[in-house]
C-alpha cells in the first residue's frame, strides 16, 4: 500500500473513461433472467439484450434439471478433471455434445473463453499458420496470442482476402494451416460463409475451426449450429462453444472435434489442466437442455418466428437494420449520441437494450442491438416495437405517420 501513484493513476484512467463516455456501468437485476426482468429499483423491463436465445436461462425445467444433478452429484468437486474432478455426468455431457454437433469427442471447460484460450497452443507451433477473421471474439484473439504459430488476419467475412492469406501462408511454407472464424458475429448477426470457407480449406489443405457461441442450439434446421445452417456438418475440424448462452445460460464451454485433437487437449490444454471442473449441476442441466432441443424444434421455431416478426415490423416502422436472419438485430442509429439517447429513452419506456458505438463498432455505425428470444411473447415484442416507434419519433429518427 506504499505506491500511491499506482492507485491515483488507475483513478485517472477510470475518470477518463467516464468523460469519454466509454465507462461501462452494470445493470443490476433483482429477478431471474427472462423475457421480463425486474431492475433493482423495482421496475419491470422487457429484456432485449440477453443471449438467452432459447429462453432457458430462467426456465423452470432447466432449474429442475440442475436441482436433480445437485441432489445426485453435490455442489462441486474441489478438483481439476484429471485428479478427481470427473463424474459420470461430465462424461455423459461430452458424449451428448459430440452427438449433437456431429463430432467424435468433446472436452468441457469452465467457459468458452477458456476453450478458445486453450485450444491453439497445444495443437500448433511456429511451423504452423492461424488464419483468423478480423472480427473474431476476444477469446480467440487471446488464444492465438498464447500460441507460437504465425498469424494471418483476413477482413471480416471476406472470402477473397481469406484466399489471399491462405496463399501467403502456403508460400511461407507453413506445415499446418487453420482457418478460424466465429460461426456468427455477435455485433452484426453476420453468419460466416462456412460452405465457401470449407471449399477454400479443401483447396489449400487447411483445417477449419468455428466458435459457435451465438449459434449452438438454434442455428440450422435442428439447431446444431452454423455448420448445419451452411450444410457442412462433418467438415469442420474444431468446434468451440458456450453453455452460457442458448444452451442454458449458466456458464461453461466446450471444444469438439476429432478424438486425437480432444485427447491432446485433455493432456495439454492449460485452462483444462489447471482450472476447476464444471459444476455438476451445470453439466446435468446442459444434458437436459440438449435432450429437450433434440426432441423438438419448438423453442428454435418460436425464436425464428419472433426474429422474423421483429425484423419485418421494425423496418416497416421506418428503422434501418442490418439485413439478415439471425436473432441479433442491429438497429442502426449511426451517431453515438443518438444511440446513447435512444437506449436511455427506451429504458424509461421499459425496454432493456444496449447501445454500441465507437470503438466497439466502426465510427458512424452506432446502433442499439436487439436480441430476440424464444421466451418473448408477441405482446411483449409489440410493446417493444411501440416503444421503438415512440422514441424514434421523439428523437426525430423516423418520420411521424
Ligand atoms: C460469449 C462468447 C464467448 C465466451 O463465452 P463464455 O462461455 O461466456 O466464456 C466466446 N466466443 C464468442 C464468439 C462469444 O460470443
Amino acid at each position: 500500500m506504499s505506491d500511491q501513484a499506482f492507485y491515483s493513476g488507475l483513478q485517472q484512467k477510470l475518470d477518463t473513461l467516464k468523460t469519454e463516455g466509454l465507462f461501462k456501468p452494470e445493470r443490476v437485476l433483482a429477478s431471474r433472467q427472462g423475457a421480463e426482468v425486474v431492475a433493482d429499483d423495482g421496475r419491470t423491463l422487457i429484456n432485449m439484450c440477453a443471449n438467452n436465445y432459447l429462453g432457458l436461462s430462467g426456465d423452470i425445467e432447466t432449474q429442475k434439471a440442475a436441482e436433480a444433478a445437485l441432489q445426485k452429484y453435490g455442489y462441486g468437486l474441489s478438483s481439476v478433471r484429471f485428479i478427481c474432478g470427473t463424474q459420470t455426468v461430465h462424461k455423459e455431457l461430452e458424449k451428448k455434445l459430440s452427438e449433437f454437433l456431429g463430432t467424435e469427442d468433446t472436452i468441457l471447460y469452465a467457459a468458452a473463453f477458456d476453450a478458445n484460450g486453450g485450444v491453439f497452443e497445444p495443437l500448433f507451433d511456429e511451423n504452423d499458420a492461424i488464419i483468423s477473421d478480423a472480427l473474431n471474439h476476444a477469446s480467440i484473439i487471446d488464444g492465438v496470442r498464447l500460441c507460437k504459430a504465425a498469424r494471418y488476419r483476413y477482413a471480416n467475412n471476406d472470402m477473397a482476402d481469406l484466399e489471399k492469406q491462405l496463399q501467403a501462408a502456403t508460400e511461407a511454407g507453413k506445415r499446418h494451416k487453420i482457418i478460424v472464424t466465429d460461426g456468427v458475429f455477435s455485433m452484426d448477426g453476420t453468419i460466416a460463409q462456412l460452405d465457401r470457407i470449407v471449399a477454400l480449406a479443401e483447396k489449400y489443405g487447411a483445417l477449419t475451426m468455428i466458435d459457435e457461441s451465438h449459434a449452438s442450439g438454434f442455428m440450422g434446421r435442428t439447431g446444431r449450429g452454423t455448420h448445419e445452417h451452411c450444410g457442412v456438418i462433418g467438415k469442420i475440424d474444431i468446434i468451440t462453444g458456450t453453455l452460457g448462452k442458448a444452451l442454458g445460460g449458466a456458464m461453461g464451454g466446450f471444444t469438439s472435434g476429432r478424438k486425437e485433437v480432444i485427447e491432446t487437449l485433455r493432456q495439454k490444454s492449460r485452462p483444462y489442466l489447471f482450472s476447476n471442473t464444471l459444476a455438476p449441476m451445470i453439466a446435468g442441466a446442459s444434458l437436459a437442455v440438449l435432450d429437450r432441443i433434440s426432441k423438438s424444434t419448438e423453442l428454435r421455431d418460436r425464436l425464428h418466428e419472433n426474429t422474423a416478426h421483429f425484423r419485418r415490423e421494425i423496418e416497416r416502422i421506418g428503422f434501418t437494420i442490418k439485413p439478415g436472419t439471425h436473432p441479433v438485430v442491429p438497429v442502426m442509429l449511426f451517431e453515438a449520441p443518438v444511440a446513447q439517447k435512444f437506449a436511455a429513452r427506451m429504458f424509461e419506456l421499459g425496454v432493456l437494450l444496449s447501445g454500441f458505438f465507437y470503438p466497439v463498432v466502426p465510427m458512424g455505425q452506432a446502433r442499439v442491438r436487439v436480441q430476440l428470444s424464444a421466451a418473448h411473447t408477441r405482446e411483449q415484442l409489440d410493446k417493444v416495437l411501440g416503444a421503438f416507434e415512440q422514441a424514434g419519433r421523439e428523437l426525430g429518427i423516423i418520420k411521424a405517420a
